[in-house]
């Protein structure tokens, strides 16, 4: 829903502004599916804002939930047929939290990732990014599901801060109490570690979260699993998250997916704890553990056993570290398993 487009539509048919505050709350208050639903509207506004101002960009081709209902995963094409997907998340009864994506594909190419090996193919617009909140807001309305889109996580396909012009403008709308109006602490970003998308995400978004991928903290093991730690090494991001707590009073978290063997021993652990004491403020990180889920036939994910027990190696040392729990995994919607069907 790009209300500058509705905007221009009324502007055009010479009607007043009021008309424009009628489609916004119909719009985002009640998660209208058409304008036809409006009928304070008048006929011929419907129909012109039908034409030319369509409220979703993009169509659902295929929604799965899991077992359990606490996930779902849909596939939505985008206008040019390219599709992306996007996750819908129920941590607790009444909470629920959307995953976005911000890119079809990824250039990135984390080795554990399935988005990474899709490649990159283009960035989403701000648009783009928001419609997929307001798509399960919609689909939460038809499928009676209570409550409401709480949280958004940019965590799903694509790097956000390698596509920043969109992604600043949809964190504005998500966060505009005239729009989607998520509390600004309720939205987080998830980012690879471009320090200066960091700093620039800092001083234009002090009130979101911020969460960065650490998985190792060493920068031979770091550049093996997430190649951008070749351009941007661990010293550079270091300065940038120094910079981002000198403006920002949000906790940061570090992600951490596990992988037997190759990031979860105990050095590992020390590293990530000699890592987080050197920017200086280690009680303003979260050390977030995430089982690895397979993507990737050469890669294990760690035993809950081990993750537990490098949980406590981190919690020994006074760091703040938690597993996270993995949901929509049976239906290909977890951390790092999203990808655009292959056609
Ligand atoms: N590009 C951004 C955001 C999307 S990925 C980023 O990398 O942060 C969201 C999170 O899932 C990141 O922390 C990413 O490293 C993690 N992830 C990717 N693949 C995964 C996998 N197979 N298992 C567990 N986590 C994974
Ligand atoms: Fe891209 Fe994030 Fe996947 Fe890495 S983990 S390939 S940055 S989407």
């Amino acid at each position: 829903m790009d209300l500058r487009r509705a905007a221009k539509v009324i502007k055009d048919l010479g009607l007043p502004p009021y008309r424009l505050d009628q489609v916004r709350r119909a719009v985002f208050g009640h998660a209208v599916s058409s304008y036809e639903e409006i009928s304070v509207l008048p006929m011929e506004l419907r129909a012109e804002l039908t034409r030319s101002a369509a409220i979703l960009c993009l169509a659902p081709r295929e929604v799965l939930v899991s077992p359990d209902g606490r996930a779902r995963k849909a596939a939505l094409a985008l206008l040019d047929g390219k599709v992306v997907e996007t996750v819908l998340l129920r941590p607790s009864p009444r909470r629920w939290t959307a995953c976005v994506s911000t890119q079809v594909g990824c250039a990135f190419g984390c080795v554990f990732c399935a988005t990474g090996r899709m490649g990159f193919v283009r960035d989403l617009t701000a648009e783009e990014i928001t419609d997929q909140v307001l798509f399960w807001r919609r689909h939460m309305l038809r499928e009676g599901l209570e409550g409401g889109v709480s949280n958004v996580v940019y965590m799903g396909m694509g790097e956000p801060l390698a596509n920043y012009a969109a992604v600043a403008q949809s964190l504005k709308d998500l966060i505009d109490p005239r729009q989607h109006g998520i509390g600004a602490r309720h939205v987080s970003v998830s980012t690879v570690g471009i320090p200066q998308g960091i700093e620039r995400f800092a001083a234009d978004f002090p009130q979101i979260n911020l969460a960065v991928s650490l998985h190792a903290a060493e920068d031979e093991l770091r550049s093996r699993l997430v190649p951008a730690n070749r351009a941007f090494p661990l010293a550079e991001l270091a300065r940038a998250l120094e910079r981002y707590l000198g403006i920002s009073s949000r906790k940061v978290l570090l992600e951490y997916a596990l992988l037997a063997g190759v990031n979860d021993r105990a050095r590992d652990a020390d590293a990530l704890v000699a890592f987080v004491r050197r920017l200086g403020r280690p009680e303003l990180f979260h050390v977030n553990l995430i089982l690895y889920n397979p993507t990737e036939a050469s890669l294990r994910p760690t035993s809950e056993l081990e993750a537990r027990r490098f949980q406590d190696r981190l919690l020994a040392a006074g760091l703040k570290a938690t597993l996270r729990q993995s949901l929509g995994a049976d239906i290909r919607g977890a951390c790092g398993q999203l990808v655009s069907e292959r056609r």
